[in-house]
């Protein structure tokens, strides 16, 4: 296992989603899907989220 390669893990902030890579704030170039790696439950299943910037290409997950 392991995580793939570049993702961050970032402590959850307030207010707006932030690429922590390049700072992309607009939204629209912030594209949020279901991470498989982060399994938060069991039962029911129920996995994190990861974000990708539209910008940079970075990904991150929140705590
Ligand atoms: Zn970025």
């Amino acid at each position: 296992m392991g995580e793939s390669n570049g993702l961050l893990t970032i402590e959850r902030s307030e207010g707006r989603r932030r690429c922590p890579s390049c700072g992309e704030e607009n939204k629209n170039m912030i594209h949020e899907s279901t991470d498989k790696t982060n399994i938060i439950s069991d039962y029911p299943r129920v996995y994190g989220k990861k974000n990708r910037c539209g910008r940079c290409g970075q990904e991150w997950r929140e705590k």
